[in-house]
């Protein structure tokens, strides 16, 4: 194993099912719930694309089959968005309908922002046809509070995060002061919406904004959730499941791991000091 594998550990629950099963069990001992990912973006066949939508059916059974609290999330790019909106549609219908045989649930995520409109456009389309997909709306983007307004309409789930694409001034926020303000914005008019959604940030302001708006609205801690991602703020997971808010974390695993690691070490200096403290040691 190279010593960069070593270090995505930090972020990634493992290479195979296996591993992610694993450290689903001991998250779901802490009561929290989670979400698999397996690892990987823009894939170019159509075989490609229906091998991954047949290993996503494969993690729902296991998920059934264990008995661990996991659902599934999914990046379009990995499915076919890049051959065509058709035959990604097809391909992800199919995960999300043995998904509604096991009554468990589909997270569209969210990619860069020249996807926003196509991904939005097939989520629309299945929620005509399915009640267990949601998506993911980026305070970074300008356009999200009309994207939240249309996805309250049609009552579809959503994820709210601040966005991890580097994104140009014509479409997003360059300051984190506006993604912040705008973050807390998009969180009031999801929590007013009366709907499930879920507050997906490691930010402590973002957080207290979060739980002293549900107070003030009198909102119950059980219509709402907080999501992190695995390895991330480990202290402040642990504690919001144990004072009672729903808690899911984000567990990616495989062996595509780059990309996704990139952008974490992108997110903050001290994640790429730490990888080189252990460069130097290793
Ligand atoms: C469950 C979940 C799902 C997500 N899904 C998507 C998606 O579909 N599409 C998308 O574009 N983005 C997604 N993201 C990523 C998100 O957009 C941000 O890039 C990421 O969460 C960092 O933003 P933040 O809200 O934590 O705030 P930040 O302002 O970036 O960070 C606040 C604090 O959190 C901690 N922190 C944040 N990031 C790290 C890190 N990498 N390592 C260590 N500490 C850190 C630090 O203490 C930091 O000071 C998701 C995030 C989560 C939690």
């Amino acid at each position: 194993m190279s010593v960069l594998t070593i270090l995505a550990k930090r972020f990634i629950a493992g290479e195979t099912m296996a591993e992610a099963v694993e450290a689903v069990r001991q998250l779901n001992l802490l009561g929290m719930k989670t979400s698999l990912d397996i690892l990987g973006e823009n894939v170019a066949s159509e075989r490609m694309a229906a091998d991954l939508a047949d290993k996503y059916i494969e993690i729902l059974k296991t998920i059934e089959s264990t008995g661990i609290a996991a659902n599934v999330s999914v990046k379009l790019t990995q499915m076919g968005l890049d051959i065509s909106d058709d035959f990604c549609f097809d391909n992800v219908s199919r995960i999300i309908e043995e998904a509604g045989e096991f009554g468990n649930f589909v997270r569209i995520d969210m990619e860069g922002s020249t996807y926003t409109d196509r991904t939005l456009k097939l989520v629309y389309r299945w929620a005509e046809k399915y009640d267990n997909i949601g998506t993911v709306i980026q305070s970074s983007l300008y356009r999200s509070a009309n994207d939240v307004r249309e996805l309250c309409e049609r009552r579809i789930r959503v994820r709210l995060c601040k966005g991890a694409y580097k994104e140009p001034a014509s479409v997003a926020f360059q300051r984190k002061e506006q993604v912040n303000d705008n973050y807390i914005a998009l969180m009031k008019q999801l929590l007013d919406s009366g709907i499930f959604h879920s507050m997906a940030t490691h930010d402590e302001a973002m957080i207290e904004a979060t739980k002293k708006y549900a107070d003030i609205k009198g909102i119950a801690k059980s219509k709402f959730e907080f999501q992190m991602l695995y390895g991330i703020n480990r202290s402040g997971q642990t504690k919001l499941a144990r004072d009672g808010y729903g808690m899911l974390i984000y567990v990616p695993f495989g062996t595509h791991w780059f990309p996704y690691y990139y952008r974490r070490l992108r997110e903050r200096k001290e994640n790429v000091l730490f990888v080189l403290k252990h460069l130097l040691k290793a």
